[in-house]
């Protein structure tokens, strides 16, 4: 198929043709240093007044430097990534949880445990009744924002089902807790669905493309309404015309050859950036784990963590403004030096089953998948600190209206930490007031100290410790 961004036909935005001819160019030019480095150039950031600006790379540029295994141009890679983090997320990382709602599926994603001939996952699906108690458990641990999951199953999930869910989640108020922000990861799905859960009022809608290749895709994906490529692909086509202009984006590395996944990741990218004016709002970066009835080993293209670290890296420069996500599914390890090359989103506490979080202890018989890192939130914030990040919780862009192409053009430009610091200081203050231990808190208190004192603007930093005091006195959900 000849390649077109902007085509609203999948394997037209995602040609196949143009992917191969991208693989072939990267490999013929892997040793070209003059254009590595003229790539290299193009993706710094520049700044111009207060603004800082990022290009970004094409899929083509950025394939080369995949492509590139020069030990010296990798270190050039990973210290761009490190300052393009910088000069667009500062030390702030977000913290959510994902709350899966139902494992029902009638897929049949040979990847997942969810997938319908699996008789061995007990099938479970929360009442609204569960979903409640969920979320006080959640909202204990001092969440703000989560992810919601389920399985495709039109019978047992409904959207109806999704929506009530989301109502639920938004309406429960338990002491000073909340939930802010609401992403939502579920099957591809109609434009008429998607207006209704841009009207529920959700953040976020994440879906993964799996992979990007159309005939691995149809074998990995056998039976059940995700079999249709063109339909999950042009899924974010769909809930951006319905009016959802914060989509997350993702590969699960292992199921297909990584440089062809990264190629079409950003291709799909361009798409949405060129199709709409706004890019990808996040970035998910899973790779396949063990789960009930899944042995990664059985798919052969999983990738070691250099690869891994790499390819997050070439994210972070070819697509700058955008979040990248890494889950549990990861170790403390990989998490601490993913956050160093991009990252700026990591989910803390996270249980992968349904209905885990009110459990005293932790429950593996309906998880999706093995969870590595399984610290409290508490641990996760404490940790992050200790490596000089601010813990974020905050929700204010998508509460004050700031999605889509106002949230990238702030972005953009690095003017959104002029209103993403304060915010950040201010939700983690809430957690170290209502949900930290004495440890953390001791930390978090120094940290807010020092993040005051680099608060540029004088009325700013006046504004922010008037709040800090109403939040110790009681007050909550402070924003800039
Ligand atoms: N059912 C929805 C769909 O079809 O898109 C989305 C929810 S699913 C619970 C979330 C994601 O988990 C999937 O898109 C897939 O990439 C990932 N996943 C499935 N099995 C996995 C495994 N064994 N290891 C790691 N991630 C997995």
């Amino acid at each position: 198929m000849t390649y077109d961004k902007n085509s609203a036909n999948a394997t037209e935005f995602i040609s196949d043709e143009e992917i191969t001819a991208t693989l072939q160019y990267a490999e013929e030019n892997k040793n070209n240093f003059e254009l590595i480095d003229s790539i290299l150039k193009k993706a710094k950031p520049v700044s111009k007044g207060d603004k800082t600006y990022c290009k970004g790379l094409s899929h083509r540029e950025a394939s080369v430097l995949l492509a590139c295994e020069d030990k010296e141009v990798l270190n050039k890679i990973y210290n761009l990534a490190s300052e393009i983090k910088h000069a667009f997320y500062g030390n702030r990382i977000v913290i959510f949880a994902p709350l899966y709602l139902s494992n029902y599926c009638v897929n049949g994603c040979v990847y997942c445990p969810y997938h319908a001939k699996n008789k061995t996952i007990p099938r479970k699906k929360l009442t609204q009744e569960e979903i409640k108690q969920e979320v006080i458990a959640l909202q204990d641990m001092g969440h703000k924002r989560l992810a919601l999951e389920t399985g495709e199953d039109p019978v047992n999930n409904p959207i109806e089902y999704v929506l009530d869910s989301i109502k639920t989640i938004y309406s429960i108020k338990h002491k000073n807790g909340a939930i802010r922000r609401v992403n939502v990861n579920i099957a591809a799905t109609t434009i008429e669905n998607y207006k209704k859960l841009k009207e529920a009022g959700i953040g976020t809608y994440i879906l993964f493309q799996e992979t990007y290749h159309k005939e691995s895709y149809e074998k990995l994906h056998p039976t059940g309404p995700k079999h249709n490529y063109a339909y999950h692909t042009e899924a974010m086509d769909r809930a951006m015309t319905a009016g959802i202009d914060d989509v997350g984006l993702g590969v699960l590395f292992g199921l297909e050859r990584y440089k062809y996944e990264f190629a079409g990741l950003l291709m799909h990218a361009e798409h949405l950036e060129s199709k709409f004016g706004v890019g990808p709002h996040t970035i998910s970066v899973p790779r396949i784990k063990k789960a009930d009835d899944i042995d990664p080993s059985a798919f052969d293209n999983g990738i070691d963590d250099e690869i891994f670290k790499k390819i997050t890296a070439l994210i972070r420069i070819s697509v700058p403004y955008t979040g990248i996500i890494i889950s549990t599914r990861e170790s403390e390890k990989i998490r601490k030096e993913l956050l160093e090359l991009g990252v700026s989103q990591i989910s803390g506490a996270s249980r992968t089953s349904v209905g885990g979080y009110t459990e005293s202890i932790r429950p593996s018989d309906t998880e999706q998948f093995d969870v590595s890192d399984k610290r409290t939130l508490d641990e996760v914030v404490n940790w992050l600190m200790d490596l000089g990040y601010l813990p974020s919780f905050c929700t204010a862009c998508y509460s004050s209206g700031r999605t889509g192409d106002r949230f990238m053009d702030l972005c953009k430009t690095g003017q959104i930490q002029n209103c993403c610091q304060p915010n950040a200081i201010m939700t983690l203050k809430e957690f170290l007031v209502d949900y930290a231990t004495q440890n953390t808190k001791a930390s978090g208190e120094k940290l807010i100290k020092e993040e005051i004192k680099a608060i540029d603007n004088q009325k700013v930093k006046e504004a922010v410790e008037k709040y800090l005091k109403r939040i110790e006195n009681g007050e909550r959900n402070f924003k800039f």
